[in-house]
């Protein structure tokens, strides 16, 4: 007998329709941190995703960024750590100056981080180009796309979805710029801290971000002191410029850190007018600074941002997410976006593994939130230890980091591995899509 036609009641055959298993569809937005790592972790699991990219190619410049605690331990089971270790760049040492380029402390980059020597810090580009190749044969990539319109289908105005009750709820819709139309299971936004998918579900993002009361210019410029596997920070209250030599080529980052009681009005969407505030905030600065203003005028890679983080009550609403940066950005101050990044990817999949979307999203956030919150708090309102506002405060780290270079390196900060990852899965078996996952 088949079974998919078991006898009636009457005793005649009944045609039951079952549907053929299909895996889930996965739509992300943004190909960074958080979007080939959460493609990786759910093609594991056999999701069919695909990711959207606005940018033409992957993003290969940037900082350095850092890789510690608990999301060493998702790079290492993508098998991505032994290439990242190659590209650890072993920074020796931090120096700090006062008003007139006199120092007042070189400490080991650890005794400010918290961090330990298994951590990592590694170009910007070495990281998402190495979470893009374990994944890009696996995965559909659209580059210089994005999701234009979202339209979740069954999904009440409070979020709620009728699917997990009726099995027919067929999925998100999305219209992509370029001009296509798709359905998904689930569509993923990580498309970092200014994130259009959470416009676009959860409304502006004003009521999400959390300034932290400083604004920031980053770009390249010439190694004109040949800095080499170093950072030197200038301090005046309020005030931070800092140049950064991951090796010893020739050309360093230099960051522009400035206090500021509310963000500049349009956030920096105005290059020209980014570039003259910076330059006015820093204007009688002494030091290097003034070479730093006139390679901000000429800089093609600048980039100019409030520091903030986002902080959300829910990181899903129906079959929509967010992941890292989108969700929950704990601002460059801590250093930890990238591992929450990375975290948070793991962890979504492997929620998402097995339940369907409204459990997976809830399991997501029950067992990641307290993770993100601990790392989010390393930072307050104008406390950073990198960028006193007051006299008083600059003279108190000042005589902190005297302090500190004469004292071992400190314990790895706790925040970092205040989650241990569920145990690595295979493949999931099950993880087909019937109705109403
Ligand atoms: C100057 C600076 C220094 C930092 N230093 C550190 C550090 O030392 N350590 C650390 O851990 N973190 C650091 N960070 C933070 C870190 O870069 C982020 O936390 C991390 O990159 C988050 O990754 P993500 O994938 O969530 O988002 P992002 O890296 O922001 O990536 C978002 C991606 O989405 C794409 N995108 C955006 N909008 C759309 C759209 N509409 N459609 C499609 N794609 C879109 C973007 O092009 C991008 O590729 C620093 C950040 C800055 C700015």
């Amino acid at each position: 007998m088949n079974p998919t036609n078991p006898p009636s009641p009457s005793g005649t055959a009944r045609t039951v329709r079952t549907r053929p298993a299909r895996p889930r569809t996965v739509l992300v937005s943004g190909a960074s941190i958080a979007g080939p790592a959460l493609a990786y972790w759910l093609t594991r699991r056999g999701c069919a995703v695909t990711v959207v990219e606005k940018a033409g190619a992957l993003r290969s410049g940037g900082y350095p960024i850092d890789v510690r605690g608990t999301a060493l331990e998702v790079v290492r089971r993508m098998g991505v750590l032994p290439r990242l270790r190659d590209a650890h760049i072993a920074l020796r040492r931090l120096t700090f100056l006062d008003a007139h380029g006199g120092e007042v402390a070189a400490v080991a980059p650890h005794a400010l981080s918290g961090g330990t020597d298994g951590d990592l810090e590694v170009p910007r580009g070495d990281l998402t180009r190495a979470l893009y190749e374990a994944v890009r044969d696996d995965v559909e990539f659209l580059f210089r796309d994005s999701i234009d319109t979202i339209d979740t289908i069954g999904t009440s105005e409070t979020g709620e979805t009728s699917d997990s009750t009726d099995p027919s709820g067929p999925g998100v819709d999305v219209t992509f710029r370029g001009g296509a139309t798709r359905t998904f299971d689930l569509v993923i936004g990580a498309d970092g801290l200014h994130s259009r998918t959470r416009g676009l579900i959860f409304g502006p993002k004003e009521q999400f971000h959390r300034y932290l009361g400083y604004c920031f210019a980053g770009f390249t410029m010439r190694n004109t002191l040949g800095l080499a596997h170093e950072a030197v920070l200038w301090n005046t209250p309020g005030r931070c410029a800092a140049l950064y030599a991951p090796g010893d080529g020739d050309e360093v980052h230099a960051l522009l850190t400035f206090a500021r009681r509310t963000p500049p009005p349009g956030a920096f969407r105005d290059p020209q007018a980014s570039r003259e505030l910076v330059a006015e905030v820093f204007a009688d600065a002494g030091w290097e600074v003034p070479g730093m203003l006139s390679a901000l005028y000429g800089a093609d890679d600048l980039f100019c941002d409030t520091v903030s983080q986002i902080r959300m009550p829910r990181w899903s609403s129906g079959r929509v997410a967010l992941v890292g940066d989108a969700a929950y950005a704990p601002s460059f101050l801590t250093g930890q976006g990238s591992s929450l990044a990375l975290v948070g990817a793991y962890m979504l999949a492997d929620c998402l593994a097995g339940r369907d979307h409204t459990a997976g999203f809830a399991a997501y956030e029950q067992a990641t939130r307290t993770f993100v919150t601990l790392n989010q708090d390393l930072v307050g309102e104008g406390d950073a230890a990198l960028f006193p506002i007051t006299a008083d405060a600059l003279e108190r780290r000042n005589a902190m980091l005297r302090g500190l270079s004469a004292l071992p390196p400190t314990e790895a900060q706790p925040a970092h591995s205040a989650l241990t990852l569920p145990a690595a899965a295979g493949p999931e078996v099950g993880l087909v899509v019937g109705p109403g996952v």
